[in-house]
Protein backbone atom coordinates (compact mmCIF):
# COMPACT_ATOMS: atom_id res chain seq x y z
CA UNK A 1 0.00 0.00 0.00
CA UNK A 2 2.64 2.88 0.94
CA UNK A 3 4.45 1.64 -2.25
CA UNK A 4 1.12 2.20 -4.44
CA UNK A 5 0.84 5.64 -3.00
CA UNK A 6 4.26 6.57 -3.46
CA UNK A 7 3.58 5.76 -6.86
CA UNK A 8 1.12 7.67 -7.74
CA UNK A 9 2.51 10.48 -5.67
CA UNK A 10 5.39 10.88 -7.82
CA UNK A 11 2.76 10.39 -10.81
CA UNK A 12 1.59 13.16 -9.49
CA UNK A 13 4.60 15.29 -8.53
CA UNK A 14 6.59 14.27 -12.11
CA UNK A 15 5.75 16.46 -14.99
CA UNK A 16 3.54 13.67 -16.48
CA UNK A 17 0.59 15.23 -15.53
CA UNK A 18 -0.83 14.53 -19.19
CA UNK A 19 -0.50 10.90 -19.02
CA UNK A 20 -1.82 10.76 -15.45
CA UNK A 21 -5.65 11.65 -16.99
CA UNK A 22 -5.09 8.53 -18.92
CA UNK A 23 -3.73 6.60 -16.30
CA UNK A 24 -5.84 6.95 -12.81
CA UNK A 25 -9.10 8.52 -14.33
CA UNK A 26 -9.19 11.51 -11.96
CA UNK A 27 -12.83 12.77 -13.01
CA UNK A 28 -14.77 8.87 -13.03
CA UNK A 29 -12.59 8.41 -9.67
CA UNK A 30 -13.93 11.45 -7.92
CA UNK A 31 -17.56 11.66 -9.18
CA UNK A 32 -18.35 7.68 -7.86
CA UNK A 33 -17.26 7.87 -4.68
CA UNK A 34 -19.82 9.55 -1.94
CA UNK A 35 -18.42 12.00 0.16
CA UNK A 36 -19.19 12.26 4.15
CA UNK A 37 -17.99 14.88 6.91
CA UNK A 38 -15.45 13.70 9.07
CA UNK A 39 -16.43 14.90 12.66
CA UNK A 40 -13.44 13.25 14.33
CA UNK A 41 -10.70 11.22 14.08
CA UNK A 42 -12.54 7.90 14.68
CA UNK A 43 -15.22 8.83 12.48
CA UNK A 44 -13.17 10.35 9.57
CA UNK A 45 -13.49 8.51 6.05
CA UNK A 46 -10.63 5.82 5.98
CA UNK A 47 -8.16 7.44 3.49
CA UNK A 48 -7.89 4.44 1.62
CA UNK A 49 -11.69 5.05 0.57
CA UNK A 50 -11.41 8.84 -0.04
CA UNK A 51 -12.05 9.68 -3.69
CA UNK A 52 -8.90 11.21 -4.93
CA UNK A 53 -9.07 15.18 -5.90
CA UNK A 54 -8.63 16.01 -9.10
CA UNK A 55 -5.22 16.56 -9.86
CA UNK A 56 -5.78 16.44 -13.01
CA UNK A 57 -7.65 19.21 -13.58
CA UNK A 58 -4.89 21.69 -12.57
CA UNK A 59 -2.56 21.75 -15.45
CA UNK A 60 -5.71 22.28 -17.69
CA UNK A 61 -7.35 24.67 -15.78
CA UNK A 62 -4.31 26.71 -14.83
CA UNK A 63 -3.54 26.88 -18.51
CA UNK A 64 -7.07 28.06 -19.35
CA UNK A 65 -7.04 30.60 -16.22
CA UNK A 66 -3.76 32.03 -17.72
CA UNK A 67 -5.05 32.54 -21.18
CA UNK A 68 -7.82 33.73 -19.98
CA UNK A 69 -6.06 36.37 -17.32
CA UNK A 70 -4.02 37.25 -20.69
CA UNK A 71 -6.87 38.25 -22.85
CA UNK A 72 -8.31 40.10 -19.99
CA UNK A 73 -4.98 41.41 -19.25
CA UNK A 74 -4.59 42.67 -23.13
CA UNK A 75 -7.69 44.28 -23.26
CA UNK A 76 -8.24 46.09 -20.35
CA UNK A 77 -5.67 48.59 -18.85
CA UNK A 78 -1.94 48.69 -17.92
CA UNK A 79 -2.54 48.91 -14.37
CA UNK A 80 -2.76 45.00 -13.64
CA UNK A 81 0.51 44.66 -13.21
CA UNK A 82 0.74 44.87 -9.64
CA UNK A 83 4.20 46.97 -9.39
CA UNK A 84 2.59 49.53 -11.38
CA UNK A 85 -0.42 49.93 -9.67
CA UNK A 86 1.25 50.50 -6.20
CA UNK A 87 3.36 53.18 -7.43
CA UNK A 88 -0.03 54.43 -9.61
CA UNK A 89 -2.78 53.86 -6.95
CA UNK A 90 -1.82 52.62 -3.47
CA UNK A 91 -3.53 50.66 -1.37
CA UNK A 92 -6.88 51.09 -2.87
CA UNK A 93 -5.59 50.26 -6.65
CA UNK A 94 -3.85 46.69 -5.27
CA UNK A 95 -7.37 46.03 -4.04
CA UNK A 96 -8.53 46.48 -7.28
CA UNK A 97 -6.27 43.99 -8.58
CA UNK A 98 -6.86 41.69 -6.01
CA UNK A 99 -10.79 41.89 -6.49
CA UNK A 100 -10.11 41.45 -9.98
CA UNK A 101 -7.99 38.10 -9.57
CA UNK A 102 -10.64 36.56 -7.31
CA UNK A 103 -13.42 37.31 -9.70
CA UNK A 104 -11.33 35.54 -12.59
CA UNK A 105 -10.74 32.38 -10.12
CA UNK A 106 -14.65 32.46 -9.27
CA UNK A 107 -15.30 32.92 -13.37
CA UNK A 108 -12.28 30.86 -14.56
CA UNK A 109 -12.08 28.11 -12.34
CA UNK A 110 -15.15 28.10 -9.67
CA UNK A 111 -17.81 28.23 -11.78
CA UNK A 112 -16.21 25.81 -14.30
CA UNK A 113 -15.43 23.34 -11.95
CA UNK A 114 -18.54 24.09 -9.75
CA UNK A 115 -19.38 20.20 -8.78
CA UNK A 116 -16.03 19.79 -7.66
CA UNK A 117 -16.15 23.00 -5.58
CA UNK A 118 -19.26 22.30 -3.92
CA UNK A 119 -18.35 18.83 -2.81
CA UNK A 120 -15.04 20.35 -1.32
CA UNK A 121 -17.58 23.06 1.04
CA UNK A 122 -18.48 19.71 2.56
CA UNK A 123 -15.43 18.16 3.32
CA UNK A 124 -11.74 18.22 2.37
CA UNK A 125 -9.60 15.07 2.06
CA UNK A 126 -6.18 16.45 1.05
CA UNK A 127 -3.81 13.68 0.62
CA UNK A 128 -0.54 16.29 1.86
CA UNK A 129 0.29 18.64 4.40
CA UNK A 130 2.91 20.46 3.37
CA UNK A 131 5.02 22.63 6.07
CA UNK A 132 6.91 25.64 3.78
CA UNK A 133 8.44 28.30 4.64
CA UNK A 134 6.26 32.44 5.35
CA UNK A 135 8.90 33.97 2.10
CA UNK A 136 6.47 35.33 0.09
CA UNK A 137 8.62 33.54 -3.09
CA UNK A 138 7.58 29.96 -2.30
CA UNK A 139 4.26 29.50 -2.16
CA UNK A 140 3.95 26.05 -2.96
CA UNK A 141 0.14 26.42 -4.02
CA UNK A 142 1.96 28.52 -7.10
CA UNK A 143 5.43 26.14 -7.85
CA UNK A 144 3.71 22.85 -7.23
CA UNK A 145 0.23 23.55 -8.34
CA UNK A 146 -1.43 22.13 -5.65
CA UNK A 147 -5.19 23.14 -5.84
CA UNK A 148 -7.84 23.91 -3.01
CA UNK A 149 -8.22 20.30 -1.41
CA UNK A 150 -5.01 19.23 -1.96
CA UNK A 151 -3.31 20.10 0.71
CA UNK A 152 -3.40 20.97 4.27
CA UNK A 153 -0.57 23.88 4.55
CA UNK A 154 1.31 25.98 7.14
CA UNK A 155 4.10 28.29 6.84
CA UNK A 156 6.25 29.87 9.28
CA UNK A 157 9.91 31.24 9.41
CA UNK A 158 12.23 29.02 7.96
CA UNK A 159 9.71 25.90 7.67
CA UNK A 160 10.93 24.58 10.83
CA UNK A 161 8.85 21.84 12.61
CA UNK A 162 9.63 22.09 16.83
CA UNK A 163 10.59 18.81 18.49
CA UNK A 164 7.39 17.61 20.92
CA UNK A 165 8.73 18.07 23.97
CA UNK A 166 9.10 22.22 23.29
CA UNK A 167 5.33 22.10 24.02
CA UNK A 168 2.68 23.53 21.94
CA UNK A 169 2.90 25.69 18.80
CA UNK A 170 0.78 26.34 15.65
CA UNK A 171 3.03 24.36 13.82
CA UNK A 172 2.12 21.15 16.01
CA UNK A 173 -1.07 22.14 16.33
CA UNK A 174 -1.67 21.66 12.52
CA UNK A 175 0.50 18.24 12.15
CA UNK A 176 -1.60 16.78 14.97
CA UNK A 177 -5.28 18.13 13.18
CA UNK A 178 -3.99 16.80 9.72
CA UNK A 179 -2.63 13.60 10.99
CA UNK A 180 -5.12 12.46 13.44
CA UNK A 181 -8.23 13.95 11.54
CA UNK A 182 -7.17 14.44 7.92
CA UNK A 183 -5.50 11.14 7.92
CA UNK A 184 -3.47 12.94 5.17
CA UNK A 185 -0.76 10.38 3.96
CA UNK A 186 2.07 12.25 2.95
CA UNK A 187 3.95 15.80 4.68
CA UNK A 188 6.43 17.40 2.82
CA UNK A 189 8.57 19.73 3.87
CA UNK A 190 9.69 22.64 1.78
CA UNK A 191 12.76 24.90 1.91
CA UNK A 192 14.35 26.92 -0.20
CA UNK A 193 17.32 29.20 -1.26
CA UNK A 194 18.55 32.44 0.60
CA UNK A 195 16.22 31.64 3.29
CA UNK A 196 16.51 34.76 5.52
CA UNK A 197 15.26 32.66 8.53
CA UNK A 198 17.84 30.03 8.26
CA UNK A 199 20.72 33.01 7.80
CA UNK A 200 19.19 34.30 10.90
CA UNK A 201 19.51 30.99 12.65
CA UNK A 202 23.24 30.78 11.51
CA UNK A 203 24.26 34.23 12.42
CA UNK A 204 22.55 34.79 15.90
CA UNK A 205 24.47 34.59 19.01
CA UNK A 206 23.67 32.85 22.04
CA UNK A 207 24.23 35.77 24.44
CA UNK A 208 21.87 38.25 22.31
CA UNK A 209 18.45 39.49 23.69
CA UNK A 210 16.16 37.13 21.94
CA UNK A 211 13.29 38.39 19.49
CA UNK A 212 10.12 36.03 18.51
CA UNK A 213 12.22 35.39 15.49
CA UNK A 214 15.67 34.45 16.99
CA UNK A 215 13.25 32.53 19.52
CA UNK A 216 11.17 30.61 16.54
CA UNK A 217 14.76 29.52 14.69
CA UNK A 218 16.15 28.03 17.31
CA UNK A 219 14.05 25.49 16.93
CA UNK A 220 16.64 24.69 14.11
CA UNK A 221 19.53 24.30 16.82
CA UNK A 222 20.64 20.98 15.98
CA UNK A 223 20.32 21.68 11.99
CA UNK A 224 22.79 24.33 13.05
CA UNK A 225 25.08 22.54 14.81
CA UNK A 226 25.33 20.09 12.58
CA UNK A 227 26.12 22.61 9.76
CA UNK A 228 28.88 24.21 11.38
CA UNK A 229 30.57 20.79 11.83
CA UNK A 230 30.46 19.91 8.66
CA UNK A 231 31.17 23.13 6.77
CA UNK A 232 33.90 25.16 8.93
CA UNK A 233 35.57 25.02 5.87
CA UNK A 234 32.63 27.20 3.30
CA UNK A 235 31.73 30.22 3.34
CA UNK A 236 28.86 31.68 5.57
CA UNK A 237 26.62 31.60 2.48
CA UNK A 238 27.26 28.04 1.91
CA UNK A 239 27.07 27.68 5.23
CA UNK A 240 23.31 28.82 5.19
CA UNK A 241 22.84 26.75 1.85
CA UNK A 242 23.76 23.62 3.06
CA UNK A 243 22.27 24.57 6.85
CA UNK A 244 18.68 25.32 4.43
CA UNK A 245 18.95 21.47 3.71
CA UNK A 246 19.94 20.33 7.12
CA UNK A 247 17.19 21.82 8.83
CA UNK A 248 14.77 20.48 6.64
CA UNK A 249 15.79 16.87 7.74
CA UNK A 250 16.05 18.13 11.44
CA UNK A 251 12.17 18.79 10.91
CA UNK A 252 11.11 15.55 9.27
CA UNK A 253 13.31 13.60 12.57
CA UNK A 254 11.54 16.25 14.88
CA UNK A 255 8.25 14.84 13.44
CA UNK A 256 9.25 11.02 14.88
CA UNK A 257 9.21 12.71 18.34
CA UNK A 258 5.42 12.49 18.25
CA UNK A 259 4.32 9.44 18.67
CA UNK A 260 1.09 9.62 16.72
CA UNK A 261 3.32 10.21 13.31
CA UNK A 262 6.22 8.27 14.19
CA UNK A 263 3.04 5.19 15.14
CA UNK A 264 1.84 6.27 11.24
CA UNK A 265 5.23 6.13 9.53
CA UNK A 266 6.66 2.90 11.01
CA UNK A 267 3.30 1.00 9.70
CA UNK A 268 3.47 2.62 6.45
CA UNK A 269 0.05 4.92 6.21
CA UNK A 270 2.33 8.30 6.32
CA UNK A 271 5.53 9.37 4.76
CA UNK A 272 7.68 12.31 5.51
CA UNK A 273 9.42 14.35 2.24
CA UNK A 274 11.66 16.68 2.08
CA UNK A 275 11.87 19.31 -0.47
CA UNK A 276 14.12 22.72 -1.52
CA UNK A 277 12.83 25.29 -4.27
CA UNK A 278 16.00 27.32 -5.36
CA UNK A 279 14.60 30.13 -7.26
CA UNK A 280 17.89 31.08 -8.18
CA UNK A 281 17.91 28.69 -10.88
CA UNK A 282 14.14 27.21 -10.66
CA UNK A 283 14.87 23.76 -9.60
CA UNK A 284 13.39 21.66 -7.07
CA UNK A 285 14.89 18.63 -5.03
CA UNK A 286 12.63 16.30 -3.63
CA UNK A 287 13.52 13.53 -1.34
CA UNK A 288 11.70 10.79 0.98
CA UNK A 289 12.87 10.00 4.52
CA UNK A 290 13.91 6.63 5.04
CA UNK A 291 12.39 5.81 8.28
CA UNK A 292 14.44 2.24 8.77
CA UNK A 293 17.30 4.42 8.62
CA UNK A 294 16.80 7.22 10.96
CA UNK A 295 17.94 6.88 14.65
CA UNK A 296 16.22 9.46 17.25
CA UNK A 297 17.12 9.31 21.30
CA UNK A 298 17.74 12.02 23.73
CA UNK A 299 21.52 11.44 23.21
CA UNK A 300 21.99 11.18 19.35
CA UNK A 301 19.81 11.13 16.63
CA UNK A 302 20.28 10.70 12.30
CA UNK A 303 18.97 10.40 9.45
CA UNK A 304 18.57 8.54 6.08
CA UNK A 305 17.09 9.57 3.12
CA UNK A 306 15.67 7.37 -0.35
CA UNK A 307 13.77 8.59 -3.70
CA UNK A 308 15.63 11.60 -4.27
CA UNK A 309 14.98 13.63 -7.07
CA UNK A 310 15.64 16.53 -8.67
CA UNK A 311 13.68 18.26 -11.18
CA UNK A 312 15.14 20.85 -13.69
ZN1 LIG B 1 12.66 31.09 4.17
Amino acid sequence: MAWSTRSRVSSFLGSEVGVMGSLFHWDTCWRTVPFSVPTNSSSAVSSRTRPWPKFMNWARMDSCYAAASFKEKQSENKDTDVRNMAEAGGEHALFGLMKQRFLSFKNHKYMKELEHFQALSKAQYPKFMVIACADSRVCPSNILGFQPGEAFMIRNIANLVPLMKNGPSECNAALEFAVTTLEVENILVIGHSSCAGIENLMKIQEDVESSFINKWVTNGNVAKLRTKAATAHLSFAQQCRFCEKESINQSLLNMLSYPWIEDKVRSGLLSLHGGYYNFSSCTFEKWTLDFNGCTVNEESSSYAIKEQEFWS
